[in-house]
């Protein structure tokens, strides 16, 4: 596997094949719904290279669930303002996308390993539409999300991934919205990345480069690294679901990498068929 920091990589490799790409995508402040920077350029141009899905599944940080693997199976999931003290402009956003019921059923039973259970009461939180406004901006294909369960370790995340990954052959986008440094506590406004998150970031890089995925989903790898990057999993663990869908066949290419307000990492990456 090579990785490769440049869209063009995308560009080339995605039209040829017939497998869903993987996305996760660091989605950092509700406030990238209605400013423009390098990484919404990013997600929008990402979105014009994508193959158009038949639908999308959503791993998003904002949703968690205790002893749970929930699965929205709404028809039209509700837009979520779940974010407090920001102007009023981010909550007349609307994303009018419908959900995908029937495949969403049928996710929920294919998690049943894992405890997967229908919901209809969630829809789209701003780790979802905020992203999904810059890739398929008409909101014209159907989605809906799946949550994480907070209760359970790393590797959870690894095996939900690799029971969902049968659906890139079905015309399923799966995409994971969190952020790999995300701690809240250090941010600073125009402030450098911490030596902290540029260290945690580089070693996350250099193993989902390896595919050590196993390292990822280990507590011990990165040791007291881990508390400061993620004084709380949930923007880490999508990271995990994306890698766990991918398998030797996939090539990665980072999309972007730059750390905002000195703790969030903004690192995005893609998992697609050589
Ligand atoms: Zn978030």
């Amino acid at each position: 596997m090579t990785k490769s920091t440049s869209l063009q990589t995308l560009r080339d490799s995605l039209p040829r094949s017939d497998r869903m790409p993987l996305v996760f995508l660091g989605h950092g402040s509700p406030m990238n719904a209605i400013e423009e920077s390098e990484n919404t350029r990013a997600w929008r141009s990402l979105g014009e290279i994508l193959p158009r899905p038949k639908a999308i599944l959503v791993v998003s940080a904002h949703w968690m669930s205790r002893g749970t693997t929930m699965v929205d199976v709404s028809a039209m999931p509700r837009i979520i303002y779940d974010f407090y003290g920001f102007p009023d402009a981010l909550s007349r956003e609307k994303y009018p996308a419908s959900g995908a019921p029937e495949l969403a059923k049928e996710v929920a039973s294919l998690l049943s390993s894992h405890h997967g259970q229908e919901d209809d009461t969630w829809g789209l939180d701003h780790g979802a539409w905020v992203l999904l406004k810059y890739l398929y901006p008409a909101a014209d294909v159907p989605v809906f999300q799946v949550s994480i369960d907070i209760t359970k370790d790393m590797v959870y995340q690894l095996e939900i991934g690799k029971i969902l990954s049968q659906l890139r052959g079905r015309g399923v986008l799966i995409l994971g919205s969190g952020n790999v440094v995300h701690n809240l506590r250090t941010v600073e406004f125009g402030g450098k990345p911490h030596d902290y998150a540029t260290e945690f970031d580089e070693r996350f890089s250099e193993l989902l480069v390896k595919r050590d995925f196993k390292s990822l989903s280990s507590r011990s790898t990165f040791g007291r690294l881990l508390a400061k990057a993620h004084p709380t999993l949930d923007h880490y663990l999508p990271t995990l679901t994306i890698a766990g869908a991918s398998d030797a066949r996939d090539e990665l290419t980072f999309v972007t990498d730059t750390i905002d307000l000195g703790s969030i990492s903004m690192r995005s990456f893609v998992f697609h068929s050589k």
